[in-house]
């Protein structure tokens, strides 16, 4: 059978393996038979340039252009976080707040500069994912997940990665940094969007 035919087989949009795991097993949890690629995969795929202003239309943009290249169905995310009180940002430019693509102590540090003067009612903020499923004929569906919560002052907790050590989710007394990786799987954006995106995965491929 070739790439163009076969519908068993779902191919991730990311190189980063702890990703791929993770969302192997929110995927898997939720019941889907098929089997999960990494873009790791397939090297001499460009990665996508993610020209969209929305997380949805980059989670799409990047799910379309791999679905394209390898014939597969393909899954992507984007996403980010939101300050109320910046009116969204830094969205879709979380990554590179302050400057960098992925310095992640800078982007925070930044953030935490510039809410320095925001007092704990107006520090609500939220994670996003988008994610996405596009076909190889151009079928395209896309969810999104929240994680809501309220900015700390100051960083606390290993765990996890970027803004997590400042964001406190509602209902908690611990920033994400200080949640076990389940833990924190359970309530994230990215586990709300990708158990949302299974049934639709089932429903499309069968
Ligand atoms: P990407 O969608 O993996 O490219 O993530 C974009 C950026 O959003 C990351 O570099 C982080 O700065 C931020 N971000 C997204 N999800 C999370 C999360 O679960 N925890 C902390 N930061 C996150």
């Amino acid at each position: 059978m070739s790439d163009t035919e076969d519908m068993t087989r779902l191919i991730l949009a990311t190189r980063n393996t702890g990703k791929i795991t993770e969302l192997r097993a929110i995927l898997a949890d939720a019941g889907l038979s098929h089997e999960l690629v990494g873009a790791d995969a397939y090297p001499e795929i460009p990665d996508v340039k993610e020209t969209g202003v929305t997380f949805a239309e980059n989670a799409l943009l990047k799910a379309h252009a791999l679905a394209q290249a390898t014939g597969l169905p393909a899954v992507a995310d984007d996403s980010g976080l939101c300050v109320e009180v910046l009116g969204g940002a830094p969205g879709i430019f979380s990554a590179r707040w302050a400057g960098r693509h992925g310095d992640d102590q800078a982007n925070l540090d930044l953030l935490l500069a510039q809410l320095s003067d925001i007092d704990d009612p107006q520090r609500a903020a939220y994670f996003a994912c988008a994610a996405a499923l596009a076909l190889p004929d151009g079928t395209e569906r896309v969810v999104e997940g929240r994680l809501t919560g309220t900015l700390r002052h100051a960083p606390a907790g290993t765990h996890g990665f970027g803004y997590d050590p400042i964001l406190q989710p509602d209902g908690e007394t611990r920033t994400c940094a200080e949640l076990t990786p389940a833990e924190k799987n359970a309530i994230s954006h990215r586990g709300k969007a990708f158990r949302a995106l299974a049934p639709i995965v089932q429903e499309l491929l069968g």
